[in-house]
């Protein structure tokens, strides 16, 4: 749920660890035996009671806002509530702060449309359970089969010996060759038998593998322009800070939003709407490499991870594909007519001078509200580092 966390969780899910840490550290540092030194003690319990503080206001606003907003106790809308006042997914701020704009109103159905977008990209825990029940028939397919072929092998080399001390013993040698023959003939078709079985198992597991990596794909990118989506970006973002951190290079970040985009899909229809989405990813997709990354973050917005660039030279990168875009004169394939002249603006900051990325993605997000505010089709570099 959160922009910047690897959690996978649902918002229900999520909800109650958070709770159950907050609820915690709450109660947890009250009661913890405390051997510092008095003055120590004091200035830690002033922390200690500011934190506290801090939390009683954040767990009156989460009550405010369920009341001001008349939404239903549901975890769904705690967690969105949570995530809004406390910030720690972007996305969601932001969707509540543009909602709160447009209608002033935050409604329990609002909320479901946008959790269920959210969800949208996620793996369904049943699609999950039905692959996983797969590997496991298809594992104790296996390892029956190689019981039963080890078990057989065994039998064989049992009756051997037997034939053999037959032999040593002066038994008949004609009857004993005749038994051996039946014996091999036997083991012959049993191992025949066990193959066919073992290549179907692996005509499963192979079948089982290419789901598993569908799973993977989707799990990973968007659907509409198949681009990387938030989740796949928190993985590069936390892969490239590691890169960038041991290799001593700068990390830029960058967020792209399509200027007036509801207009566009007002004006010329949702589907005209998501062919210019799918447009401005693939001129965003032209940058990427293995050190540029781009992904859908969501609705019109796009973010952006450049290793080995400063905001400075990401922002100049980023201007380019601005410029291409707004020197195009796009058609309408619905109609043929031609479009208002389609852009967007960006905001784009230098990673490690923030202490979490989450900062510094906050930070080209407010580049990117000053962009706006400054007239759009143009991009700007954060210039705050708190
Ligand atoms: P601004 O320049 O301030 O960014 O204005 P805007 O109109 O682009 O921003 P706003 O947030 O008001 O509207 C974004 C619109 O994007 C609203 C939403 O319906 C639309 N949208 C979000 N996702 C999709 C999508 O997948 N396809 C289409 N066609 N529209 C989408
Ligand atoms: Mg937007
Ligand atoms: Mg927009």
């Amino acid at each position: 749920m959160n922009a910047l966390s690897s959690s996978s969780a649902g918002p229900q899910q999520g909800l109650t660890d958070r709770l159950t840490r907050w609820a915690r550290g709450l109660s947890g540092k009250a009661e913890a035996a405390d051997d510092s030194p008095p003055e120590q003690r004091v200035r830690a319990g002033t922390a200690a009671n500011r934190e506290v503080v801090r939390r009683r206001k954040l767990y009156d606003d989460i009550g405010d806002f369920l009341f001001v907003h008349d939404l239903d106790l549901t975890p769904v809308n705690f967690s969105v509530a949570l995530d809004y006042l406390t910030g720690t997914n972007i996305g969601i701020e932001k969707a509540v702060k543009a909602v709160m704009m447009e209608r002033g109103q935050v409604t329990n159905g609002w909320i479901e449309t946008v959790i269920a977008e959210q969800r949208a990209d996620e793996i369904t825990p049943e699609a999950l359970a039905a692959m996983l029940d797969k590997v496991e028939e298809s594992l104790s397919l296996f390892t029956g089969l190689m019981h039963e072929s080890r078990s057989s092998a065994k039998d064989y080399g049992a009756a051997l010996q037997e034939q053999a001390k037959d032999l040593a013993s002066g038994g008949d040698a004609e009857a004993v060759l005749a038994r051996l023959v039946n014996l091999t003939r036997s083991m012959v078709e049993k191992t025949r038998q066990v193959e066919t079985q073992l290549r179907d198992n692996q005509k499963q597991t192979q079948a089982l593998k290419s789901s598993l990596e569908s799973a993977r794909q989707a799990a990973e990118h968007d659907f509409l322009t198949g681009l990387p989506n938030r989740r796949a970006f928190e993985g590069a973002l936390r892969e490239e800070l590691t890169l960038a951190r041991e290799q001593g290079e700068p990390l830029a970040i960058g967020f792209c939003d399509i200027d007036h985009f509801k207009i566009i899909n007002d004006t010329h229809g949702h589907d005209t709407g998501d062919r210019v989405l799918k447009f401005v990813a693939g001129l965003l997709t032209k940058i990427s490499n293995d050190r540029c990354h781009v992904a859908r973050h969501g609705g019109e917005e796009f973010v952006m991870l450049f290793r080995g660039k400063t905001a400075a030279e990401a922002c100049a990168l980023v201007d380019k594909v601005r410029e291409d875009l707004a020197g195009r004169s796009l058609v309408n394939r619905v109609n043929g007519e031609k479009m208002e002249q389609v852009t967007f603006s960006a905001g784009v900051a230098d990673v490690l001078e923030y202490e979490h990325p989450r900062a510094a993605l906050r930070a080209a997000d407010r580049a990117l509200y000053l962009a706006k505010e400054h007239g759009r089709n143009r991009v700007y570099v954060a210039v705050d580092t708190d």
